[in-house]
């Protein structure tokens, strides 16, 4: 039962104000909410009046004062609807809901004793009867009641208006929120917790009250957070020109959180992982996650609060452009181009691989079953990738003024992507016609590029040609507006060169606007013979392949201006050395290693690095995941065993600098999360990784030292996962337990301790992970233990979970079987490697189908059922 696009309807009825009162018990809490409801103008006339509802057992209702009697009303699973409803009302309806028993984490639900909400996409249909779609925005007043002792605290969105005390032991608080906001922001905590306070002065002088509300254990882990806060609040005014818009903002951290966090209205409810930071608890990716999880979900107060969504198909309208803004902030806040890697690898690992499955989406789709499964990378980060391409055609300037014309125009309203897209043409006077199929189209487009230099005539002739593969209902695919940035790198003198393309002068470098299936671009006035250096920056989200032989590419990773292609002729290089070694390990003949990549390595190791963190991305090799991303059919085992032996034959060769690498990033400077902090000891680890490689005796000693001098657990963390990754268990093991039983009390250590050991490449770590989920530690109710436990085992230890005997494969079976009656969320989230069964040889394919169809047998929720018989459509 797909909703498509096409159908969408003004709402019959709007919502001016919504009166909520909760009285919280844990397995019978009583919702009574007043609607103020008006027929919409732009509704059909004499539509009956229907408000969505799920899981409500009605007490009461009643309209304009006026109990409704059984034949005035009805009520399914879904909804409630009144067939004569006035032009206007004051509906009034009681309902009782189980907060208690909802491990879907969706709506109202506990999460260690402490009450919590989750609406987007569709919870508040769970909490009472709503018409609960985005572009019904209402201003809402809310009061909380719970028992004094077990709740002290009351939480919802806007400003808190009213207090008291009430018998029998309980309590309320009243909440007011001025801004019309749609059901989905809408939010409640309440619980036993405790807050740190600060002040931020916005730029035209309202002073916010900042608040995080923790539960007392975690106060000293909120530190990082509160300044990433404050540092987002300064960057959105000083680059976008937004403003916070009430006096109080806060923040609550839970632990049971089926994602990173909720932008609801002045009450950000965080996933703990999202938002917790400790030096000794959390690892410098957990820093800079937190510091960009809180900017985006405050950016969210203009790009999706402010300015909403008109209905769930323009839900890229608010994540893209959000996610493209905290890429952004956090650029601004680190190294910006080690950010742009750490987007781009992400993007073309998980994306590319969603994009090239069974459930490949446009960014806008046009129809959906479940419309949580569509919180997906395609949405936000390849739709992240279409907004920076409308900043790069634009230009900073102008794409600030269609954001701003964005804002000016639709604030207080639920618009569209093409209302967003409309700004960014009518400041820029673009056409962007063809550019908007990068928003309808779905797939990740391929260029097949090649050059030639004429000599004679000093020109450059480059050819472009684009398509676009097929994808699940779109096997036709029109050509895309690609921007494809370009330099011509002179091999004499290591420079780029002038560019005159068509008689016009580009400087020394350009954007190609790659529009045709194909397109020649004739540069001329070339000097010398060029290497061409294509899609710097990663101009646009493709596929690009060019013939680059290996002293092209050897000759781009040092003489590339542009960072990022840099680091990818690094990437590129690697992937020739590593093809031809999965192809011997396939053909079972001796490998050998490519002498280009030690001497590439040699060259990184041995020059003063000026960016630190940047020469840690360059000596970092393709994931599994990345190398399996371009083969036609992926063998992981051969995967495995090429990077290894390019591990360690660099190792081996290289053994000196990489000590020498490591002693000279070592440092007992106090923990802090800066950005030189962070390249060193990344370069430092990685330094190490390539030593435990080679399970060399001196450096399995500077990792069990680096763990026992307990400095931070970046450093922690680091060693411990390369003794357990080893064959060394008799050193790993006591540290193991003795760091198990340290962290026994902090559920987001323990999610590490789970992780790095199910990810070990050893063969024991399928049994490992059967063990783990007895752990007393680990739930299958909780979210983050899944991932940390499961998640990571199926996504990241490739060689163990796609074993031949299936085990892999059937233990994740099991697991999506069991979440899909408990959390039907994290049941689609978590069967994703099972969907992606195309990509393997026939006894993979025939053994994951296999499981596939084993759960395809059970009762399935409408979750679920989307992404297998997706996954099994032929
Ligand atoms: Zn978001």
């Amino acid at each position: 039962q797909p909703v498509y696009l096409k159908d969408y309807q003004p709402p019959a009825f709007r919502v001016t104000h919504v009166e909520l009162k909760f009285d919280l018990v844990p397995a019978a809490t009583r919702v009574t909410a007043v609607l103020h409801l008006e027929r919409h103008p732009d509704g059909a006339p004499g539509q009956p009046l229907v408000l969505d509802g799920e899981r409500l057992s009605l007490k009461r209702i009643a309209i304009d004062g006026q109990e409704l009697g059984e034949s005035e009303y009805r009520v399914d699973d879904a909804s409630l609807t009144i067939p004569d409803a006035p032009d206007r009302l004051r509906l009034e309806t009681e309902v009782e809901i189980d907060p208690a028993s909802n491990t879907a984490l969706e709506g109202l639900y506990l999460s260690n004793g402490m009450f919590c909400t989750q609406c987007e996409a569709q919870g508040f249909r769970r909490i009472t009867f709503y018409p609960d779609r985005p572009d019904v925005m209402a201003t809402f007043s809310t009061t909380v009641i719970g028992d004094s002792a077990s709740l002290p605290v009351l939480l919802s969105n806007g400003n808190p208006v009213e207090r008291g005390e009430l018998p029998y032991g309980r309590h309320f608080v009243t909440w007011e929120d001025p801004h019309p906001k749609p059901s989905y922001l809408f939010a409640l905590v309440a619980g036993k917790l405790e807050k740190v306070e600060d002040r931020f002065t916005t730029m035209s002088g309202r002073e916010v009250t900042l608040q995080l509300w923790v539960e007392p254990a975690n106060l000293e882990k909120t530190d990082h957070a509160m300044r990433s806060l404050k540092a987002a609040m300064e960057w959105d005014e000083t680059t976008y020109g937004r403003e916070y818009d009430l006096d109080l903002f806060m923040i609550v951290a839970v632990d049971d959180f089926n994602m990173g966090a909720m932008e609801n209205k002045g009450l950000n409810i965080f996933n703990s992982a999202a938002v917790l930071t400790h030096p000794q608890t959390a690892t410098d990716a957990a820093f800079q996650r937190v510091e960009g999880v809180v900017a985006h979900e405050y950016f969210h107060n203009w790009s999706g609060n402010r300015v909403t969504c008109r209905d769930w198909f323009q839900l890229s309208l608010k994540e893209g452009f959000t996610v493209f803004r905290d890429q952004s902030f956090s650029a601004d806040m680190n190294s910006a181009p080690v950010k742009r890697i750490e987007d781009v690898s992400f993007l073309r690992t998980a994306q590319f691989a969603e994009d090239a499955g069974p459930t490949a989406h446009p960014v806008q789709p046009d129809h959906y079953i479940e419309i949580s499964n569509f919180y997906t990378l395609t949405i936000y980060e390849k739709g992240a990738e279409i907004v920076r391409m409308l900043r790069n055609l634009l230009g900073w300037e102008t794409f600030r003024k269609g954001s701003d014309l964005y804002f000016e125009r639709f604030d207080g309203q639920a618009v569209t992507i093409e209302d967003f897209a409309g700004c960014m043409a009518e400041v820029s006077g673009l056409d962007l016609d063809q550019f908007m199929r990068w928003y309808s189209q779905a797939g990740t487009p391929e260029i097949d590029a090649h050059g030639e230099y004429d000599y004679a005539r000093a020109e450059y002739h480059l050819t472009l040609r684009q398509r676009t593969p097929a994808t699940p209902g779109q096997p036709d695919k029109l050509p895309l507006h690609i921007p494809v940035r370009v330099g011509l790198v002179g091999t004499k003198s290591g420079e780029d060169l002038t560019l005159t393309l068509d008689g016009e002068a580009l400087g020394k470098e350009g954007v190609l606007h790659l529009r045709e299936e194909e397109q020649t671009f004739v540069f001329t006035d070339v000097a010398e013979a060029p290497v061409p250096s294509l899609l710097r920056g990663f101009s646009a989200p493709v596929k690009l392949r060019f013939p680059y032989g290996r002293e092209d590419l050897a000759f781009l990773l040092t003489h590339d201006s542009d960072g990022f292609n840099r680091w990818d002729a690094g990437q590129r290089l690697a992937m020739l050395a590593l093809d031809d070694l999965i192809a011997a390990h396939r053909n079972g003949v001796e490998k050998v290693m490519d002498a280009r990549v030690v001497e590439a390595f040699r060259g990184l190791l041995n020059e003063p690095a000026d960016d630190k963190a940047v020469l840690a991305e360059m000596l970092t090799l393709p994931s599994e995941a990345y190398i399996a991303e371009q083969q036609p059919v992926v063998d992981v085992d051969a995967i495995h065993a090429a990077r290894e032996f390019v591990r360690q034959s660099l190792a081996t060769v290289l053994r000196d600098d990489f000590m020498a690498l490591y002693r000279a990033n070592r440092s007992e400077a106090p923990y802090a999360p800066s950005a030189e902090q962070i390249a060193s000891r990344r370069l430092k680890n990685v330094a190490l990784a390539y030593l435990m490689s080679i399970e060399d005796e001196e450096a399995i000693e500077l990792a069990r030292q680096q763990f026992e001098a307990d400095h931070n657990m970046t450093d922690v963390r680091a060693a411990l996962t390369l003794l357990v990754h080893s064959s060394r268990s008799a050193v790993a093991d006591p540290l193991l337990r003795a760091f198990g039983k340290k962290w026994a009390h902090d559920p987001l250590v323990m999610d590490q301790w789970f992780s790095l050991q199910v990810t070990r490449p050893q063969a024991d770590a399928l049994d490992r992970v059967k063990y783990l989920m007895e752990h007393p530690a680990f739930s299958l109710k909780n979210p983050n233990r899944v991932r940390a436990l499961i998640g990571a085992f199926a996504g990241q230890n490739r060689v163990n979970f796609h074993r031949l005997d299936g085990e892999g494969y059937r233990l994740l079976a099991d697991v999506v079987i069991a979440l899909n009656t408990l959390n039907p969320e994290i049941a689609a989230r978590i069967i994703t490697p099972l969907t992606r069964w195309q990509r393997y040889d026939e006894t993979r394919q025939s053994l994951m189908k296999a499981e596939l169809e084993r759960i395809r047998a059970e009762e399935l929720s409408p979750n679920v059922y989307e992404v297998v018989e997706k996954a099994l459509a032929e």
